[in-house]
């Protein structure tokens, strides 16, 4: 395995633009909270430009699947966040092309209820739904939900407005990141 916490090198061929990270410390999408909890290096390049995900066939394939899965629903644009779909309740939807349930994505949605409760409206909880395993996964909303939504955002903020970027995760860990290249060199 390769070494853990290998410093804050990067690739020095792939450029970070100096974007001012400040700039949108306000609004966090769900975005950056699952970068954050995917791993915190890749929040603080995301914020600062760097976003190889965009062509990444990974994520290319979630954008098809996503698109034809659910048919009737209607996205809900928050402006910092784009909620696949909530129904009555509420109760927030996301789907996910992942064949592998995380913890990020119940980070995500119980990040969207946070913003939709913002907004004065009585959140039910969410759902995330895995279609290419046909699973779904319930994410309660309530007073230990919203505490972990809140110290996530908090957290998210912190990363961003740090100096310097996070360490690099374990290797192993890196496996199938976008980012691999930037962090690794490949
Ligand atoms: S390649 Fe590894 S260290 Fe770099 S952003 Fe992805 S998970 Fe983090």
């Amino acid at each position: 395995m390769s070494p853990a916490n290998p410093g804050n090198s990067g690739n020095p061929g792939s450029p970070v633009s100096p974007l001012d990270p400040g700039e949108d410390d306000q609004s966090l999408g769900g975005v950056h909270i699952k970068y954050l909890h995917h791993c915190p290096r890749q929040l603080w390049l995301y914020m600062r430009g760097y976003r190889p995900e965009a062509r990444s066939d990974l994520v290319a394939f979630g954008e098809v699947v996503d698109d034809t899965t659910f048919t009737r629903r209607r996205d809900v644009d928050l402006g910092e966040a784009k909620i696949d779909w909530v129904t009555a309740g509420a109760v927030v939807h996301e789907t996910k092309s992942s064949r592998a349930p995380s913890a990020a994505h119940e980070a995500q949605v119980r990040h969207y209820c946070l913003l939709l409760e913002r907004r004065g409206i009585n959140v039910r909880g969410g759902v995330v739904h895995y279609p290419l395993i046909r699973r779904t996964t319930d994410v309660p909303w309530d007073d230990e939900a919203r505490d972990l939504a809140e110290t996530a955002e908090a957290d998210a903020q912190a990363v961003i407005a740090a100096p310097t970027p996070p360490d690099r995760l374990t290797r192993g860990k890196c496996r199938g990141c976008s980012y691999l290249d930037y962090c690794w060199g490949e």
